[in-house]
């Protein structure tokens, strides 16, 4: 791979590369190429004499996007700006690249111009730095907890229970949309569906997590999840990638300090490895021109914790004007987020103890009998990174709060069993991948971390 190449620490000894052509420029004597398969940012130059075997013939067609395999050798580069080249001796044009008609040219394009072109934008630097980013932070995730005894749990993405109460979801069906099955009262017939009741993609693997960490004791889930919110922002995606740890025996506070830990690994490794891409990202000016230094302090740093009661006290005695009442008992709207960390923390903070009544049945009731032992990790410019909780080990408080939501405790019959048998203390969270990874990246829309962006009215 090019990258290897590049960054050999002696001269690599090869006969061949292959890439596609960013750049081609010809001369009388020498002409050179730069050529790039995705695996870094800079490419390799190639450099080619005219008489070179095959070259002659297909120099025209070796334009920007075009796909060739170089026969030749590696040697020390005389000019700056890379240690080595290749000196080609012989060329093969493998795919025609249309010139007139490719969409990228060298020039920078906008975010948006390439969120036209999915299919393309990861043969931009951009987006190809994105991908590798993407790729090994995922990595991060399954290194992280399988270094720490957590088994990962794949859970289902056909699911007939709704996890957060929402009711945003994406329906699964094999009915005919034209003669959907009615009962007698005129409802639609699930029974007669392909599952024998009403099914959706899954919001959150939580409830099934919990019925693996309540026997094998520490779980994550890393897999998609869908949300049919029609909630046009830059943080959301009806798909995305949730990172679902769930753990027996570990209260709220046990909680904090592994999403901490677990936030912060991932922005340490990323920083260390792929900081040539997080440098291209920042010197494209995607990020702000402090991003990689901020990544870093934040990485060195601790979480501030504060109650919900606390932060609502320091809402109401800031100065500033929200859109949205500050009062005890809202949520948090992102203008409130966005003061406390980035105005008053300056830094991430977890905000614990929300009013139950905004918060999911499974929330672990306080002694306050008014708050739930749950958490969010807020991050400046972003907001909500995670979202988590102590649950609810007490059968009878948890059979109060389903009917407190009307909720039917016989649909939830198994999650309830996991109280009736055995029950422990257990948390867990959930982390967007894409929130994290708009985070360590510094990019500002949610739909240029996921390679193909799924959003009301796009799912090409
Ligand atoms: P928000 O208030 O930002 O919509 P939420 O309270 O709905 O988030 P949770 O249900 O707690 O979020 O989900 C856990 C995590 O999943 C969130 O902290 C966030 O990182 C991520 N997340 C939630 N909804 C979306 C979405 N539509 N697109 C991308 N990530 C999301
Ligand atoms: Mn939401």
């Amino acid at each position: 791979m090019i990258k290897n190449l590049i960054n050999a620490p002696e001269l690599p000894k090869i006969n061949m590369v292959r890439g596609w052509v960013r750049t081609h420029r010809q001369s009388k004597s020498v002409s050179f190429f730069d050529l790039n398969d995705g695996t870094s940012i800079k490419g390799l130059q190639v450099v080619i004499a005219p008489e070179t075997k095959g070259y002659q013939e297909v120099a025209a067609k070796i334009t920007t996007g075009a796909s060739v395999i170089v026969l030749g050798e590696m040697k020390d580069s005389p000019a700056k700006g890379q240690r080595y080249e290749f000196h080609a001796s012989e060329v093969r044009l493998i795919g025609e690249s249309d010139a007139e008609n490719y969409p990228l040219q060298k020039k920078g394009h906008t975010l948006e111009f390439l969120r036209e072109h999915l299919h393309l934008r990861p043969r931009s630097n951009t987006f190809g730095a994105i991908a590798r980013i993407r790729s090994r932070a995922a990595f991060a995730v399954h290194q992280y907890f399988q270094d720490r005894d957590f088994y990962y749990l794949t859970s289902p993405i056909i699911s007939t229970s709704d996890c957060e109460g929402a009711g945003a979801m994406f329906r699964v069906t094999t009915f005919d949309l034209d003669k959907v099955p009615l009962t007698s009262d005129k409802k639609v017939d699930y029974s007669k569906d392909f599952f024998g009741e009403e099914a959706s993609l899954t919001v959150s693997g939580q409830l099934e997590g919990e019925a693996y960490a309540t026997a094998i004791s520490k779980i994550y889930t890393f897999g998609p999840t869908f949300r049919a919110e029609n909630s046009n922002t830059t943080r959301h995606l009806a798909e995305f990638w949730m990172i679902e740890p769930e753990m027996a025996f570990y209260e709220l506070k046990d909680n904090q300090e592994l999403a901490q830990d677990f936030v912060l690994y991932l922005i340490k490794d990323v920083l260390k490895n792929c900081d040539e891409e997080l440098r291209f990202l920042q010197e494209r000016e995607w990020t702000s021109n402090d991003h990689i230094e901020v990544l870093q302090k934040v990485s060195e740093s601790k979480f501030e914790t504060v109650d919900y009661t606390e932060a609502i006290k320091i809402l109401e005695k800031s100065k500033t004007s929200f859109e949205f009442p500050v009062s005890w008992g809202i949520d948090l709207q992102s203008e409130h987020e966005r003061f406390l960390t980035d105005e008053h923390f300056k830094g991430p903070v977890t905000v614990i103890n929300y009013p139950k009544e905004i918060k999911a049945f499974y929330m672990r009731l306080n002694e306050d009998e008014k708050t739930v032992r749950a958490m969010d990790v807020l991050v400046p410019r972003l907001g909500e990174i995670i979202g988590g909780s102590q649950r609810e080990e007490r059968f009878d408080v948890l059979l109060q709060k389903m009917k407190a939501q009307d909720l039917d405790p016989n649909k939830y019959s198994w999650y309830l069993d996991l109280r009736r048998f055995g029950t422990v203390p257990h948390s867990g969270f959930g982390l967007g991948f894409e929130r994290f990874l708009m985070y360590v990246t510094g990019m500002q829309n949610i739909r240029d971390v996921i390679p193909f962006p799924r959003y009301p009215g796009s799912a090409k």
